[in-house]
């Protein structure tokens, strides 16, 4: 310790009465707002107009936003999977999007980012949304449910187990479902009907919000899921109230350790299906109930903003905000999404959304935000948030090994206008690969394969196959080298 911090920690020592610990690295905070399903034009600091944003206009304008940062994969779980692990999921069988009664699909010995932070001396905890498996599979419900985030390098978690609409439609706070009844116990499948509660398949008329596709199994709250389950009936959270109590659980676990180096992932479930805001929002945008969950997210980042400006932790937090896979409308309940979107583009200018290997499926919101260190601005380097298991282990001088993550923590933090060469995208059976302006988007299911030029051609419209043969088989081969490296 040089003498100038010695003298400071000597007096803040002193002032409080208590002794500062030493330390030989800043380790400033780092909250991760991960939004669900958010796409690349979904924030007016994107270009969305029906609708506004603007706490995460506000967040990004303080930062850097990025143009060209990526989720690894188009669906939930495997993009959760690359965050954690810095591994590209479709390396690992298994890594689809999991039902809710799903073992734990990342082994506690794996590195994690938690588990990385945690022994970097941040207290980490974990909000929201979960959908990366819980226990060793046959998970009783009504016990102890472990492994799960604890057993990942979480001190601390809260989660959903899944989505939304999936049962069970439980919270879970470390190893215990929250508010359960043992007379009532829990029961949960994914393959036939338990107990006698109604599904959606049966009595439709007791839906409050009819079906488009699936979800017709059991009903919770006046609303049918993916799955079947019975009991736990003190326990079933109500979905209106979902983005409250997980906001509080943030701004909670912000109040609990604001003194020293704490890491939250916070993850929404806004604004996944199905979409069921609160009072407070329903009708506050312009394009219908998708729009006003996403008027939703924004108050609850706003509200963890507001948490950390209480505590003046600005300076000293690292604020990242993104999405886990680009958007989708209508994506099984038929909730008018479709009907109200008044010329709202979930996906801006870009091609496909959610479930697609086009840039709409991977291509998201993205910004990071640390005040009085990163200078705010816009930046185009091509990142993915694969990187960021190697970019903090590189800023807190810790040692992982994981092979797809790497260190960009200089285009992250601004002293960089350019970062990966090349990128995997990653949209179920389809594998993309991105190479500066060029898109080679691979054949899977009944598409062949494609190649774009995203430099004239951002909308991915013309597929330039037959003109670049050449380039085209570079890129498969390179693409067929990385699946094997
Ligand atoms: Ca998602």
């Amino acid at each position: 310790m040089n003498r100038r911090s010695f003298l400071k920690q000597t007096s803040l020592g002193l002032a409080a009465t208590t002794l500062v610990p030493a330390q030989k690295t800043p380790r400033p905070n780092i909250v991760f707002i991960l939004a669900d399903d958010i796409g690349y034009g979904d924030l007016s600091c994107y270009g969305a107009k029906q609708v506004s944003t603007p706490n995460l206009d506000r967040l990004a304008k303080m930062g850097l936003r990025f143009t060209d940062a990526h989720t690894t994969s188009a669906t939930c779980t495997p993009s959760r999977y690359a965050i954690m692990t810095g591994e590209y999921p479709w390396r690992k069988p298994g890594t689809n999007v999991l039902p809710g009664d799903a073992k734990l699909i990342i082994d506690p010995a794996q590195p994690t980012l938690p588990r990385m932070l945690q022994s970097a001396g941040y207290k980490t905890g974990c909000v929201g949304k979960w959908h990366l498996g819980l226990g060793n599979g046959g998970v009783d419900w009504n016990g102890e449910i472990s492994p799960g985030p604890l057993e990942l390098g979480f001190d601390e978690s809260f989660i959903i187990p899944a989505t939304g609409d999936r049962v069970p439609c439980v919270y879970i706070e470390g190893h215990r479902v929250v508010g359960l009844n043992p007379k009532d116990p829990i029961a949960v499948s994914y393959l036939k009907k338990v107990g006698d509660e109604p599904t959606g398949k049966e009595h439709p008329e007791y839906l409050k919000m009819p079906l488009s596709a699936g979800h017709d199994m059991t009903i919770v709250n006046g609303i049918s899921r993916i799955g079947y389950m019975s009991g736990g009936h003190s326990a079933l959270w109500v979905d209106e109230d979902m983005a409250g109590v997980l906001n509080r659980r943030a701004l909670k676990f912000i109040d609990d350790h604001h003194k020293e180096p704490f890491f939250l992932y916070f993850a929404t479930h806004d604004i996944h299906v199905p979409r069921v805001p609160s009072a407070q929002f329903r009708g506050t945008s312009h394009c219908g109930v998708r729009c006003d969950v996403i008027r939703e997210l924004d108050d609850s980042a706003g509200q963890v903003l507001a948490a950390l400006e209480k505590y003046g932790l600005m300076e000293n937090t690292i604020i990242i905000f993104s999405s886990d896979n680009g958007a989708v409308v209508d994506d099984g309940y038929a909730d008018g999404a479709a009907e109200s979107l008044n010329g709202h583009k979930p996906s801006g200018p870009l091609r496909g959304g959610k479930y697609s290997v086009y840039e709409g499926g991977t291509r998201v919101p993205f910004s990071v935000t640390w005040k009085g260190k990163i200078q705010p601005g816009v930046s185009d380097a091509m990142i993915s948030q694969v990187d960021l298991l190697a970019s903090f282990a590189a800023f807190t001088g810790s040692k992982v090994a994981a092979k797809d993550s790497q260190d960009i923590s200089g285009a992250l933090f601004g002293k960089a206008k350019t970062a990966r060469t090349e990128l995997v995208e990653h949209a179920g059976a389809r594998l993309g690969l991105r190479q500066g302006q060029w898109k080679y988007a691979g054949a899977g299911g009944n598409q062949k394969a494609e190649l774009f030029d995203l430099s004239s051609d951002p909308g991915e419209t013309k597929d330039l196959s037959q003109q670049k043969p050449q380039l085209m088989k570079q890129m498969a081969q390179r693409l067929a080298a990385i699946r094997a490296s």
